[in-house]
């Protein structure tokens, strides 16, 4: 029992914290900090299923293949829906002023998009009101660590210095899928939405691999441009008009009546159904073949030499085809280049594997038993099958996301490049960029370069970085040592920003020259190794016209990058009758 001393000192303290406690709480009220305050979400309206009619879905963001084919889908599925143009340098400076300070150049860019759009909606007469009501965007995105993580909140904050507070954006999340920010149900993850959407973007992936693969050799110049987007016209009539039925409809009755006993088997019976008709319906395939033979229209002259650039680089630098990387794509045409670009399904197969990766990392942390004792077999066993069967999923994934991939680009004609195995990137870059350091592209950039250079699948590899990007800074600092290990590597980063094109231009000039140095070389030597003369070459494939069709197969020699000296070692080949026509 305390003495009556020690009491009185206890409640002596006890009451000077009570005061102290009553005073910091008075001072924290005056200071207007009462209370914890958390970030909230905003809390948006609803995008519900009953305004799907009157509402349109707006968004952008990649090339113009990829999002007709987007729209075609969205179309498809009953929504109304607005491509936003590709981003300028006016939206830019949008962006600038209505954003954040301190962004990278992707958010400005995009950002200053959708504000400048929506702008230009005002100035067509139609009200702020009615733009808020019927007017939705729709985008990607995540939880970081990269400013990726930051584009919802800039959408908002941008849109309402911009007078637009209250415009809905709709979230594709990168981990969880489509969940709009508020959990509405007028954007439905439905299995003709999703396949559809999985087919769009493999076809626009091939279709933009196609036409720089094609253009840059063709005879009649105009010719590509004037064919593609009436090839793509094609696919997208399929993708939207295209009626996927309901399995249940053409089964027998009896069969109907079967399945209607089981509710789970009828419904994933149904969805297998729809997905394979999605995949390899006749209707889907015969656009596919009649769009490939649409392309093989285009004549074109495999001798000339050029060098092949490999763009890699942050997402959205390197896909835009605009302002914001400073139309590099079309630039590197006109200085006679050919371009490589990247798939928006590495990337996709990127995220898939890094899945992958965290799951070993973090194995102990998320089984469901702790520190299981070495005799405690079950609780082992558990744990191990639980690791085991996410992995086998994740990897299950990988390769069916491939599968597709390849069987698109396989179907359009074969002469695309499959998606690099991420195993393999994460292999080379290991050595400079660790593949678990996250972040925009990660370890992309630096095993991309590693991979095209030391496979010689190009002559220069031209990294697009936006300003301000935290990941391309990191992975640029490593390239140096990159460079000095691979010495025959020509590789040059651009930082895109709004401002600095003719400097930038004239940057990747002087490195191209080094790569158009290195094509003339292997093209030479390779027209050395043949014993002919170009001439000869030149009359044998005047009189073969299926040699100046773009889906003509040349096989690939190891060790040779270029498009030319490919060419003439398979028409040399021909000629001597070691090789048959290929079709
Ligand atoms: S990867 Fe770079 S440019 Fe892209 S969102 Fe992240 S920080 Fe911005």
């Amino acid at each position: 029992m305390p003495d009556r001393r020690t009491s009185l000192l206890i409640a002596d303290e006890e009451d000077i914290n009570q005061r102290l406690t009553e005073e910091r709480a008075r001072l924290r009220r005056e200071a207007g900090l009462a209370g914890p305050r958390h970030f909230q979400r905003p809390r948006e309206r609803a995008f519900s299923a009953e305004e799907r009619d009157n509402v349109t879905i707006l968004f952008g963001g990649l090339t113009w293949k990829h999002e007709e084919l987007i729209k075609a889908v969205f179309l498809g599925n009953g929504y109304k829906c607005e491509m936003v143009p590709v981003p300028n340098v006016a939206a830019f400076q949008l962006g600038k002023e209505y954003g954040n300070n301190g962004q990278c150049n992707p958010t400005y860019f995009t950002v200053g998009n959708l504000v400048q759009y929506l702008q230009g909606l005002e100035a067509k007469g139609i009200p702020r009101q009615q733009i808020l009501d019927n007017y939705v965007f729709f985008t990607a995105g995540s939880c970081g660590p990269c400013r990726f993580g930051m584009y919802e909140a800039e959408y908002r904050f941008a849109l309402q210095n911009a007078g637009f507070d209250g415009f809905r954006v709709l979230l594709f999340q990168q981990n969880d899928g489509i969940k709009a920010a508020s959990g509405e149900p007028g954007l439905k993850f439905t299995v003709d939405f999703g396949i559809g959407m999985l087919n769009a973007l493999n076809l626009g992936d091939v279709m933009n691999d196609l036409i720089y693969q094609i253009r840059p050799y063709e005879v009649n110049k105009g010719e590509s441009d004037r064919v593609f987007p009436e090839a793509m016209d094609g696919l997208c009539d399929t993708l939207r008009n295209r009626h996927v039925g309901d399995l249940m409809d053409r089964l027998p009755p009896w069969a109907g009546r079967l399945l209607m006993k089981k509710r789970a088997v009828k419904s994933w019976t149904c969805a297998l159904a729809k997905v394979k008709e999605h995949l390899y319906g006749k209707e889907y395939l015969d656009s596919i073949d009649a769009c490939r033979e649409k392309l093989n229209s285009i004549e074109v002259d495999r001798l000339r030499v050029k060098p092949i650039v490999k763009i890699t680089g942050e997402f959205w630098a390197q896909i835009t085809e605009g302002d914001g990387n400073f139309h590099m794509f079309e630039f590197l045409e006109r200085e006679g280049a050919q371009v490589l670009v990247e798939p928006i399904a590495t990337w996709v197969a990127y995220m898939l594997h890094q899945v992958q990766l965290n799951g070993a990392d973090r194995k102990a942390i998320d089984a469901p038993y702790r520190n299981p004792k070495w005799f405690e077999f079950g609780k082992r066993f558990k744990n191990e099958a639980k690791y085991r069967s996410k992995w086998a999923g994740l990897a299950a994934g990988e390769t069916m996301w491939t599968y597709f991939y390849h069987r698109i680009a396989d179907r359009l004609g074969g002469i695309t490049h499959h998606l690099v195995p991420q195993a393999e990137l994460a292999r080379l870059a290991n050595p400079f960029y660790h593949q678990l350091t996250r972040g925009g592209e990660g370890h992309l950039e630096v095993g991309k370069n590693v991979y095209y250079t030391i496979n010689h699948l190009c002559h220069m590899v031209l990294a697009l970085k936006p300003f301000g990007c935290m990941p391309s800074s990191q992975s640029d600092g490593v390239q140096s040592a990159v460079i000095n290990r691979y010495k025959d590597m020509v590789f040059l980063p651009i930082e895109t920003s709004g401002e600095g094109e003719v400097n930038a231009h004239s940057r990747v000039q002087m490195a191209l020259g080094e790569a158009k140095a290195k094509a003339k070389l292997e093209f030479e030597a390779a027209l050395k190794s043949t014993g002919k003369r170009l001439e000869d070459i030149k009359g044998y494939v005047a009189d073969h016209p299926e040699l100046r069709r773009p889906f003509y197969h040349v096989p690939h020699r190891p060790g040779i990058a270029g498009t030319a000296a490919q060419f003439i070692l398979h028409v040399s080949d021909r000629m001597d009758g070691k090789v048959k026509a290929a079709a």
